[in-house]
């Protein structure tokens, strides 16, 4: 039995979504002639309730086709020290959109609508770069599966129109902060300009991530996806999916939430761990003690068939997901246990 921890984008499509997939109607997505393409987009910019949606085949084309449509060349953009669009998507950003990144110190990956103020350049110094944005991440990667204070999002809001700012939602784990927090899509469609959603994380599907938005918004988001080389044919069986993914696996996100906390437990009880960060969701971020080999312990859990990985400066990661069940659970926690290095 392999146990993969390493990340919520590890599972596979149950036989179920398969044979859903394979049951898709396709068409040329290009000429916009795919009907389950067109279905899911639709769909899912109704649950969000925004006007239009579209499908893209990561979340990092979503968001950097996000950042696009909302800055011109020389601009800045607002995000967190830790976010997914500064650090994970290649320099993406400076790369695709020539904007820089002025970065919050923030807490887990989060911050507040005072700190977003203290960022803004006056816009009539000219030698500042322009504010044009502020992006956030719900829930935090880099953070740990964190979820916002939706209080704090509005206030964000009001400083984001007080300034005509463009306000990004990267929304790669948002479904499990809706489900960690008791919330909806259309409470996140009405605070943000544009939403990108991960599918192919704890819900499951195999690829695939939409970009939410205004129709204006999103028929800039049909020609950029086109130039950054994300047009597909025949994505309708991707699209089903996805479909099935929103149909089928939204609730049972609490499962994985629950099972996160299990392994905090497990951990906190070793005398191998000096600290668990906080579990909200599905990912479990730890430190080794002093004078254990961060490494080591990686190692010693594969021996075992159970992989995580380590982010650096003994710091681990866990991820629960689908395809990690209670008879899985059960060995981690017996493993974890009995390790010994
Ligand atoms: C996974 C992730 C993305 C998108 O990653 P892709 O691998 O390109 O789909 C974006 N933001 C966050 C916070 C993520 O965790």
């Amino acid at each position: 039995m392999k146990i993969n921890l390493i990340s919520d984008t590890v599972t596979k499509p149950t036989p179920e979504m398969l044979e859903f997939m394979m049951n898709a109607e396709v068409g040329d997505d290009v000429f916009k002639h795919d009907p389950t393409v067109n279905h899911l987009e639709e769909k899912v910019s109704k649950l969000f309730g925004k006007e239009a949606a579209l499908f893209f085949p990561s979340g990092t084309m979503a968001n950097q086709t996000a950042i696009k449509i909302h800055t011109q060349p020389s601009e800045q953009l607002i995000c967190d020290k830790w976010a997914h669009v500064y650090n994970f998507e290649g320099g993406g950003a400076s790369f695709n959109s020539g904007v820089s990144c002025a970065l919050i110190d923030g807490n887990r990956g989060m911050f507040t609508a005072n700190q977003v103020r203290e960022k803004i350049n006056d816009p009539n110094n000219y030698h500042l770069a322009k504010t044009s944005l502020v992006t956030i991440e719900n829930t935090t990667n880099k953070g740990g599966g964190a979820c916002w204070d939706i209080n704090e999002l509005k206030r964000i809001k009001s400083v984001c129109q007080e300034h005509s700012l463009a306000f990004h939602l990267d929304g790669a784990r948002l479904f499990n902060a809706l489900v960690a927090k008791g919330e909806t899509p259309e409470q996140y469609g009405e605070l943000f300009d544009t939403i990108s959603v991960c599918m192919s994380k704890g819900l499951g599907a195999p690829i695939g991530s939409l970009l939410i938005g205004s129709k204006e918004h999103i028929a800039k988001a049909l020609r950029l996806r086109k130039l950054f080389g994300g047009a597909m044919r025949q994505v309708g069986y991707l699209a089903a999916a996805i479909t099935y993914a929103l149909d089928n696996h939204v609730d049972r996100l609490a499962e994985d939430h629950k099972r996160a906390k299990a392994l905090g437990e497990a951990l906190e009880n070793s005398f191998l761990i000096k600290k668990v960060e906080q579990i909200e969701t599905n990912i479990v971020i730890f430190y080794v003690a002093d004078g254990v080999d961060e490494n080591e312990f990686v190692n010693k859990l594969a021996e075992k068939d159970i992989l995580l990985i380590s982010m650096g400066e003994g710091k681990l990661r866990m991820v629960t997901h689908l395809n990690f069940t209670d008879v899985m659970l059960d060995k981690t926690v017996q493993e974890i246990g009995e390790l010994r290095l």
